[in-house]
């Protein structure tokens, strides 16, 4: 069984990551140029739950006293996964449930299309650390990069974010994925910069795909370097992060572990590097783990991604 509570990932922005899963793959409201979990197979604005909630929250306490048995530690619990999280329909009594749960920071990691829906935008109120994503500047460019589902105009997306962003009270940060050829020119960086103006945030991600994608490529350092000036003294370019074990311990059981390393790498295709670090093992017992659960690779600029298709 494909469990919803995956990693600790090593995340680039937040150390260890916890990841909730939340829509199966991929349902999203976006068909993004850059998505790493390839062209989205249920274009949809429509919230469901898509699992059933106590199934969710059984999942994390399984996987909480897991990591408590394991001394593995986690820096943040974020919803997020394999589409767009806040299409999951039960979104804030799950946030109260992760609350009562642990006492570490939730993060909402969403592509921003649904923050115009009252019941998002109070999920959204709720996290600590609220980050949508932002890529375009104008009503054009976010057609292309994001290939919005039907209804999700320029004005209602960007207005959503906007209230979001405004009425948050913990972190607020926006991500900008830059692709080359896409929205990484000057004018474009400009006019997002216009409307980044009228968004409140305290951090401006700025990003560039680094893992398979569809149909993006990266942006030269040059642009990240161009982005960084135009956006301003918020702006950080996000960096390549390699976790650090956070304990030394012995596996309960290899299955237990091939069960980890396939429900991260279903979600996450991630290097070798990437998995030895979200998961506290040794090069040499992952790459074991992965012969075993017959794990695929990729090559995408010079590194090799390790990936599986969970049923
Ligand atoms: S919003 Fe996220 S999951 Fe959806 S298509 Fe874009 S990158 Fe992929």
């Amino acid at each position: 069984m494909k469990h919803r509570v995956y990693g600790p990932v090593p995340s680039r922005r937040f150390g260890r990551s916890l990841g909730i899963d939340l829509v199966p793959l991929k349902v999203c409201s976006y068909e993004c140029l850059y998505c790493q979990l390839g062209r989205t197979t249920n274009l949809t604005t429509t919230r469901e739950d898509y699992y059933p909630l106590d199934e969710i929250l059984r999942d994390l306490d399984d996987r909480l006293d897991q990591l408590g048995r394991r001394g593995i530690e986690f820096d943040i619990v974020t919803l997020a996964g394999s589409g767009e999280p806040t299409l999951y329909k039960s979104l804030v009594p799950l946030i109260t449930g992760i609350k009562e749960r642990t006492d570490r920071p939730v993060l909402m990691l969403t592509n921003g299309s649904m923050l115009w829906d009252p019941e998002v935008l109070e999920a959204a109120l709720m996290c600590d650390i609220l980050e949508p994503s932002l890529d375009f500047g104008t009503p054009e460019t976010f057609r292309r990069i994001n290939v919005p589902a039907e209804g999700l105009t320029f004005e209602k997306v960007v207005g959503g974010i906007r209230e979001a962003c405004s009425r948050h009270t913990g972190q607020v940060r926006i991500e900008v994925m830059l692709t080359g050829g896409v929205n990484d020119s000057e004018e474009e960086l400009r006019a997002m910069k216009a409307l980044l103006d009228t968004i409140p945030h305290q951090v401006v991600d700025i990003n560039t795909p680094v893992r398979p994608a569809w149909a993006a490529d990266t942006a030269s350092p040059e642009t990240l370097a161009m982005a960084k000036e135009i956006f301003g003294e918020k702006a950080v370019i996000v960096s390549a992060y390699r976790g650090t074990p956070s304990a030394e311990h012995e596996p309960d059981s290899w299955e237990e572990v091939d069960e980890e390393v396939a429900n991260l790498i279903a979600i996450h295709p991630s290097t070798l590097d990437e998995i030895s670090a979200a998961l506290d093992l040794a090069d040499s017992e992952v790459l074991e783990s992965l012969s075993r659960i017959k794990a695929r690779q990729v090559e995408v600029r010079g590194r090799r991604y390790f990936w599986l298709k969970l049923q």
